[in-house]
Protein backbone atom coordinates (compact mmCIF):
# COMPACT_ATOMS: atom_id res chain seq x y z
CA UNK A 1 0.00 0.00 0.00
CA UNK A 2 1.51 3.56 -0.84
CA UNK A 3 1.80 5.76 2.29
CA UNK A 4 1.45 9.32 1.89
CA UNK A 5 3.83 11.48 3.56
CA UNK A 6 2.46 14.63 4.86
CA UNK A 7 3.61 17.74 6.70
CA UNK A 8 1.31 20.05 8.79
CA UNK A 9 0.48 23.20 9.18
CA UNK A 10 -0.22 25.17 12.25
CA UNK A 11 -0.18 23.71 15.30
CA UNK A 12 -3.12 24.59 17.38
CA UNK A 13 -6.08 23.16 18.85
CA UNK A 14 -7.48 21.14 16.09
CA UNK A 15 -4.16 19.78 15.22
CA UNK A 16 -3.43 18.71 19.06
CA UNK A 17 -6.57 16.74 19.28
CA UNK A 18 -7.26 15.85 16.30
CA UNK A 19 -4.84 15.77 13.26
CA UNK A 20 -1.86 14.54 14.92
CA UNK A 21 -3.17 11.41 16.78
CA UNK A 22 -5.19 10.57 13.84
CA UNK A 23 -2.45 10.38 11.18
CA UNK A 24 -0.80 8.08 13.34
CA UNK A 25 -3.51 5.75 13.89
CA UNK A 26 -3.63 5.64 9.89
CA UNK A 27 -1.26 3.55 8.64
CA UNK A 28 -1.67 5.22 4.61
CA UNK A 29 -0.03 8.34 5.83
CA UNK A 30 3.60 9.30 7.67
CA UNK A 31 3.58 12.42 9.24
CA UNK A 32 7.19 13.32 8.08
CA UNK A 33 7.56 17.37 9.10
CA UNK A 34 5.25 20.05 10.71
CA UNK A 35 5.29 23.88 9.92
CA UNK A 36 4.37 25.91 13.14
CA UNK A 37 5.19 29.84 13.10
CA UNK A 38 5.74 29.32 17.29
CA UNK A 39 8.23 26.44 16.72
CA UNK A 40 5.95 24.01 18.20
CA UNK A 41 7.38 20.64 18.06
CA UNK A 42 5.76 16.90 17.15
CA UNK A 43 8.18 13.89 18.84
CA UNK A 44 9.97 12.57 15.77
CA UNK A 45 9.73 14.72 13.00
CA UNK A 46 11.57 18.28 12.17
CA UNK A 47 9.73 21.60 12.77
CA UNK A 48 10.29 24.99 10.07
CA UNK A 49 9.27 27.69 10.70
CA UNK A 50 7.82 28.59 7.35
CA UNK A 51 6.31 25.93 5.17
CA UNK A 52 8.59 27.01 2.22
CA UNK A 53 11.88 25.79 4.50
CA UNK A 54 9.61 22.69 4.84
CA UNK A 55 9.15 22.08 1.53
CA UNK A 56 13.40 22.84 0.54
CA UNK A 57 13.94 20.56 3.09
CA UNK A 58 11.46 17.69 2.56
CA UNK A 59 10.73 17.65 -1.52
CA UNK A 60 9.29 14.20 -1.23
CA UNK A 61 6.48 15.55 0.79
CA UNK A 62 3.83 14.61 -1.12
CA UNK A 63 0.70 16.30 1.17
CA UNK A 64 0.08 19.14 3.69
CA UNK A 65 -3.02 19.63 6.03
CA UNK A 66 -3.76 23.41 6.77
CA UNK A 67 -4.65 23.45 9.64
CA UNK A 68 -4.34 27.51 10.52
CA UNK A 69 -7.41 30.08 10.95
CA UNK A 70 -9.06 30.79 7.79
CA UNK A 71 -7.44 34.21 6.90
CA UNK A 72 -4.32 32.73 5.99
CA UNK A 73 -5.76 29.44 4.73
CA UNK A 74 -5.79 30.81 0.80
CA UNK A 75 -2.00 31.85 1.05
CA UNK A 76 -0.38 28.71 2.68
CA UNK A 77 -2.51 26.71 0.49
CA UNK A 78 -1.83 28.06 -3.00
CA UNK A 79 1.88 28.05 -1.80
CA UNK A 80 1.34 24.00 -0.96
CA UNK A 81 -0.27 23.73 -4.35
CA UNK A 82 2.67 25.90 -6.30
CA UNK A 83 5.13 23.52 -4.70
CA UNK A 84 3.02 20.98 -5.89
CA UNK A 85 1.78 19.17 -2.63
CA UNK A 86 -1.90 17.83 -2.70
CA UNK A 87 -3.89 19.68 -0.12
CA UNK A 88 -6.30 18.65 2.90
CA UNK A 89 -7.62 22.08 3.98
CA UNK A 90 -9.51 22.34 7.83
CA UNK A 91 -13.13 23.99 7.40
CA UNK A 92 -13.78 26.56 6.68
CA UNK A 93 -11.87 25.72 3.41
CA UNK A 94 -10.97 29.72 3.01
CA UNK A 95 -12.25 33.24 3.80
CA UNK A 96 -13.95 33.99 0.58
CA UNK A 97 -15.52 31.73 -1.86
CA UNK A 98 -13.23 33.50 -4.71
CA UNK A 99 -10.00 32.23 -2.39
CA UNK A 100 -11.51 28.94 -2.57
CA UNK A 101 -12.52 29.25 -6.30
CA UNK A 102 -9.08 29.88 -7.18
CA UNK A 103 -7.77 27.29 -5.26
CA UNK A 104 -9.44 24.75 -6.96
CA UNK A 105 -8.77 26.11 -10.52
CA UNK A 106 -5.21 26.01 -8.99
CA UNK A 107 -5.14 22.51 -8.22
CA UNK A 108 -6.51 21.51 -11.03
CA UNK A 109 -3.79 23.49 -12.72
CA UNK A 110 -1.37 21.84 -11.20
CA UNK A 111 -3.07 18.26 -11.55
CA UNK A 112 -3.25 18.12 -7.47
CA UNK A 113 -5.91 16.93 -4.85
CA UNK A 114 -7.15 19.85 -3.14
CA UNK A 115 -9.49 17.99 0.05
CA UNK A 116 -12.01 20.57 1.69
CA UNK A 117 -13.48 18.94 5.14
CA UNK A 118 -16.67 19.52 6.74
CA UNK A 119 -16.06 17.06 9.90
CA UNK A 120 -19.64 17.25 11.21
CA UNK A 121 -20.98 15.05 7.81
CA UNK A 122 -18.50 12.29 8.81
CA UNK A 123 -21.26 11.04 11.17
CA UNK A 124 -23.11 7.84 10.73
CA UNK A 125 -26.36 9.71 11.99
CA UNK A 126 -25.71 12.34 9.22
CA UNK A 127 -25.38 9.92 6.51
CA UNK A 128 -28.34 8.10 8.05
CA UNK A 129 -30.40 11.47 7.82
CA UNK A 130 -29.74 11.91 4.63
CA UNK A 131 -30.66 8.62 3.36
CA UNK A 132 -34.30 9.34 5.08
CA UNK A 133 -34.78 12.18 3.75
CA UNK A 134 -33.80 11.61 -0.17
CA UNK A 135 -37.27 11.09 -0.70
CA UNK A 136 -39.05 13.44 1.61
CA UNK A 137 -39.98 17.11 1.60
CA UNK A 138 -38.99 19.03 4.68
CA UNK A 139 -41.32 21.18 5.72
CA UNK A 140 -39.67 22.58 9.60
CA UNK A 141 -36.05 22.72 10.05
CA UNK A 142 -34.95 24.26 13.48
CA UNK A 143 -31.03 24.52 13.98
CA UNK A 144 -30.14 25.36 17.42
CA UNK A 145 -26.38 25.94 17.97
CA UNK A 146 -25.48 27.04 20.94
CA UNK A 147 -22.14 27.00 22.86
CA UNK A 148 -19.99 29.07 25.47
CA UNK A 149 -17.40 30.48 23.06
CA UNK A 150 -14.86 30.80 26.39
CA UNK A 151 -14.84 27.01 26.80
CA UNK A 152 -14.29 26.11 23.09
CA UNK A 153 -11.97 29.28 21.80
CA UNK A 154 -10.01 30.51 24.79
CA UNK A 155 -7.65 33.24 23.89
CA UNK A 156 -8.45 32.44 20.26
CA UNK A 157 -8.21 36.42 18.91
CA UNK A 158 -8.66 35.71 14.77
CA UNK A 159 -11.86 34.35 15.64
CA UNK A 160 -12.96 37.92 16.65
CA UNK A 161 -11.39 39.65 13.60
CA UNK A 162 -12.80 40.15 10.12
CA UNK A 163 -12.61 37.13 8.33
CA UNK A 164 -12.85 35.04 11.59
CA UNK A 165 -15.79 33.75 11.19
CA UNK A 166 -17.63 34.54 14.76
CA UNK A 167 -20.04 31.92 15.98
CA UNK A 168 -19.91 30.68 12.68
CA UNK A 169 -16.84 29.20 13.10
CA UNK A 170 -19.52 26.72 14.62
CA UNK A 171 -22.04 27.21 12.93
CA UNK A 172 -20.52 26.44 9.61
CA UNK A 173 -20.71 23.05 10.83
CA UNK A 174 -24.31 23.14 11.37
CA UNK A 175 -24.68 24.20 7.75
CA UNK A 176 -22.38 21.57 6.43
CA UNK A 177 -24.59 19.14 8.21
CA UNK A 178 -27.70 20.96 6.33
CA UNK A 179 -26.50 21.08 2.74
CA UNK A 180 -25.42 17.21 3.26
CA UNK A 181 -29.23 16.19 4.47
CA UNK A 182 -31.68 18.35 2.57
CA UNK A 183 -33.28 16.66 0.05
CA UNK A 184 -33.29 20.06 -2.17
CA UNK A 185 -31.18 23.41 -1.45
CA UNK A 186 -31.55 25.81 1.01
CA UNK A 187 -30.46 29.68 0.51
CA UNK A 188 -30.27 32.52 3.01
CA UNK A 189 -33.47 34.69 2.96
CA UNK A 190 -33.04 36.90 6.03
CA UNK A 191 -30.52 37.09 8.94
CA UNK A 192 -29.91 39.01 12.00
CA UNK A 193 -25.89 39.23 13.10
CA UNK A 194 -25.24 40.47 16.51
CA UNK A 195 -21.76 42.00 16.82
CA UNK A 196 -20.01 42.74 20.24
CA UNK A 197 -19.03 46.31 20.09
CA UNK A 198 -15.52 45.54 20.13
CA UNK A 199 -15.10 42.70 17.69
CA UNK A 200 -15.58 42.85 14.18
CA UNK A 201 -16.90 38.75 14.35
CA UNK A 202 -20.43 38.21 15.47
CA UNK A 203 -20.92 36.47 18.62
CA UNK A 204 -24.81 34.90 17.55
CA UNK A 205 -26.53 34.55 14.86
CA UNK A 206 -30.50 34.11 13.19
CA UNK A 207 -31.07 33.21 9.91
CA UNK A 208 -34.16 32.05 7.88
CA UNK A 209 -33.82 29.55 5.06
CA UNK A 210 -36.25 29.36 1.85
CA UNK A 211 -36.09 26.85 -0.52
CA UNK A 212 -37.65 25.67 -3.70
CA UNK A 213 -40.59 23.97 -2.59
CA UNK A 214 -43.13 24.61 -0.16
CA UNK A 215 -42.38 24.92 3.30
CA UNK A 216 -43.64 26.01 6.65
CA UNK A 217 -40.48 27.61 8.66
CA UNK A 218 -36.44 26.32 8.29
CA UNK A 219 -34.63 28.51 10.63
CA UNK A 220 -30.73 28.70 12.67
CA UNK A 221 -30.35 30.15 15.67
CA UNK A 222 -26.28 30.10 16.52
CA UNK A 223 -25.40 31.89 19.79
CA UNK A 224 -21.81 31.93 21.63
CA UNK A 225 -23.16 32.73 25.21
CA UNK A 226 -24.64 29.20 26.13
CA UNK A 227 -23.28 28.57 29.77
CA UNK A 228 -24.00 25.32 31.34
CA UNK A 229 -25.06 22.25 29.30
CA UNK A 230 -24.22 22.74 24.85
CA UNK A 231 -26.75 22.78 22.34
CA UNK A 232 -25.87 21.20 18.89
CA UNK A 233 -29.16 20.02 17.54
CA UNK A 234 -31.17 20.30 14.21
CA UNK A 235 -34.72 19.33 14.71
CA UNK A 236 -36.61 18.63 10.95
CA UNK A 237 -40.30 17.84 10.15
CA UNK A 238 -41.34 16.64 6.37
CA UNK A 239 -44.24 16.65 5.01
CA UNK A 240 -44.68 13.10 5.00
CA UNK A 241 -44.60 12.75 8.78
CA UNK A 242 -41.45 12.07 10.04
CA UNK A 243 -39.75 13.77 12.66
CA UNK A 244 -35.96 13.95 12.57
CA UNK A 245 -33.37 14.75 15.88
CA UNK A 246 -29.96 14.88 15.23
CA UNK A 247 -28.23 16.28 18.13
CA UNK A 248 -24.82 15.76 19.72
CA UNK A 249 -23.56 17.63 16.75
CA UNK A 250 -24.79 15.46 14.30
CA UNK A 251 -23.85 12.13 16.41
CA UNK A 252 -27.26 10.97 17.41
CA UNK A 253 -30.29 10.42 15.13
CA UNK A 254 -33.92 10.30 16.77
CA UNK A 255 -36.21 9.47 14.29
CA UNK A 256 -40.18 10.39 15.52
CA UNK A 257 -38.91 10.33 19.18
CA UNK A 258 -37.04 6.84 19.30
CA UNK A 259 -33.59 6.40 18.69
CA UNK A 260 -32.05 5.72 15.20
CA UNK A 261 -28.15 6.05 15.45
CA UNK A 262 -25.91 6.78 17.82
CA UNK A 263 -22.00 6.51 17.50
CA UNK A 264 -18.73 7.77 19.15
CA UNK A 265 -17.45 10.34 17.33
CA UNK A 266 -15.05 9.13 14.28
CA UNK A 267 -14.48 11.96 12.26
CA UNK A 268 -11.37 12.70 11.60
CA UNK A 269 -10.68 9.18 11.72
CA UNK A 270 -13.04 9.21 8.21
CA UNK A 271 -11.65 12.25 6.98
CA UNK A 272 -8.05 10.58 6.97
CA UNK A 273 -9.70 7.61 5.16
CA UNK A 274 -11.54 9.83 2.54
CA UNK A 275 -7.99 11.84 1.90
CA UNK A 276 -6.10 8.52 1.34
CA UNK A 277 -9.10 7.47 -0.88
CA UNK A 278 -9.00 10.80 -3.47
CA UNK A 279 -5.26 10.72 -2.85
CA UNK A 280 -4.96 7.18 -4.86
CA UNK A 281 -7.52 8.25 -7.01
CA UNK A 282 -6.08 11.74 -8.07
CA UNK A 283 -9.23 12.95 -7.51
CA UNK A 284 -10.28 16.42 -5.68
CA UNK A 285 -13.26 17.08 -3.63
CA UNK A 286 -14.42 20.72 -3.03
CA UNK A 287 -17.49 21.13 -1.89
CA UNK A 288 -17.94 24.80 -0.92
CA UNK A 289 -21.68 25.05 0.02
CA UNK A 290 -21.79 25.74 3.74
CA UNK A 291 -19.00 28.85 2.99
CA UNK A 292 -21.57 30.07 0.58
CA UNK A 293 -24.81 30.10 3.14
CA UNK A 294 -22.01 31.45 5.77
CA UNK A 295 -21.23 34.86 2.76
CA UNK A 296 -24.79 34.65 1.86
CA UNK A 297 -25.48 35.59 5.42
CA UNK A 298 -22.99 38.44 5.50
CA UNK A 299 -24.07 39.37 2.36
CA UNK A 300 -27.76 40.31 3.11
CA UNK A 301 -27.60 40.28 7.62
CA UNK A 302 -28.55 42.64 9.46
CA UNK A 303 -26.31 43.54 12.01
CA UNK A 304 -26.89 44.26 15.61
CA UNK A 305 -24.72 45.25 18.19
CA UNK A 306 -24.29 44.23 21.72
CA UNK A 307 -22.20 44.93 24.77
CA UNK A 308 -18.11 44.10 24.66
CA UNK A 309 -16.56 40.60 24.80
CA UNK A 310 -13.57 39.87 26.90
CA UNK A 311 -12.05 36.92 27.18
P1 LIG B 1 -5.81 27.68 17.02
O1 LIG B 1 -5.73 26.83 18.24
O2 LIG B 1 -5.81 29.16 17.19
O3 LIG B 1 -4.61 27.23 16.09
C1 LIG B 1 -4.34 27.80 14.84
C2 LIG B 1 -2.84 27.72 14.59
O4 LIG B 1 -2.58 28.17 13.28
C3 LIG B 1 -2.03 28.63 15.50
O5 LIG B 1 -1.79 28.04 16.74
C4 LIG B 1 -0.77 28.81 14.68
O6 LIG B 1 0.06 27.68 14.92
C5 LIG B 1 -1.24 28.72 13.24
N1 LIG B 1 -1.27 30.01 12.55
C6 LIG B 1 -0.68 30.28 11.37
N2 LIG B 1 -0.90 31.53 10.99
C7 LIG B 1 -1.65 32.09 11.95
C8 LIG B 1 -2.19 33.39 12.12
N3 LIG B 1 -2.00 34.37 11.23
N4 LIG B 1 -2.90 33.63 13.25
C9 LIG B 1 -3.10 32.66 14.16
N5 LIG B 1 -2.60 31.40 14.04
C10 LIG B 1 -1.87 31.13 12.95
O7 LIG B 1 -7.10 27.31 16.16
P2 LIG B 1 -7.83 25.90 16.02
O8 LIG B 1 -8.90 25.79 17.03
O9 LIG B 1 -6.82 24.81 15.93
O10 LIG B 1 -8.56 26.12 14.62
C11 LIG B 1 -7.86 26.11 13.40
C12 LIG B 1 -8.86 25.80 12.30
O11 LIG B 1 -9.42 24.51 12.55
C13 LIG B 1 -10.03 26.79 12.25
O12 LIG B 1 -10.37 27.08 10.93
C14 LIG B 1 -11.15 26.05 12.95
O13 LIG B 1 -12.42 26.40 12.45
C15 LIG B 1 -10.83 24.60 12.59
N6 LIG B 1 -11.36 23.64 13.55
C16 LIG B 1 -11.16 23.80 14.89
C17 LIG B 1 -11.73 22.90 15.79
C18 LIG B 1 -11.51 23.00 17.27
O14 LIG B 1 -12.12 22.22 18.02
N7 LIG B 1 -10.68 23.89 17.78
C19 LIG B 1 -12.52 21.85 15.31
C20 LIG B 1 -12.66 21.69 13.95
C21 LIG B 1 -12.08 22.59 13.08
P3 LIG B 1 1.65 27.74 14.73
O15 LIG B 1 2.18 28.82 15.61
O16 LIG B 1 2.05 26.38 15.11
O17 LIG B 1 1.91 28.06 13.27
Amino acid sequence: MTVFRIGIIGLGKITEDQHLPVIARNSAFELVAVSSQRGITVDGVPTFRAPADMYQAMPDLDAVAVCTPPQVRHVFAREALAAGKHVLLEKPPAATISELDDLAAFAAEQGRVLFTTWHSQYNAAVAHARDLLARQTVRRMAITWKEDVRRWHPGQKWIWSAGGFGVFDPGINALSIVTEIMPAPVFVRKAALTYPENCDAPIAASLEFATSGSFDSLTAEFDWRQTGPQTWDIAIETGEGTELRLSNGGAKLEVNGVLDVERPPHEYEDIYIRFAGLLRDNRSLVDDAPLRLVADSFLIGRRLTTEPFYD
